[in-house]
């Protein structure tokens, strides 16, 4: 199999063809689950970002919570 990916398969440019395939693939799923947009279980806004690893904050009302590293639900990511 000879295929190449055209670019922008993975969401990631930096790791280039460092650490394999198999890597890159479950860094590119993280990723994107990290990047989507959430709201807040608050206030519902889309302002509800990670700013740490594991802590998930609502900029607009200031509602922080304990979460997963790289989502919320920690769960859906096993697997
Ligand atoms: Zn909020």
């Amino acid at each position: 199999m000879v295929s190449r990916g055209r670019r922008g398969t993975t969401v990631l440019k930096g790791l280039g063809v460092k650490y394999g395939a198999t890597v890159r693939k479950r860094y590119s799923k993280v990723y994107s689950a990290l990047k989507q947009k959430r709201r807040c279980p608050k206030c519902s806004s889309l302002q509800f970002r990670r700013i740490v690893i594991g802590i998930w904050h609502c900029s607009k009302c200031n509602f922080k919570v304990a979460g997963g590293a790289y989502n919320v639900e920690a769960q859906k990511l096993r697997r």
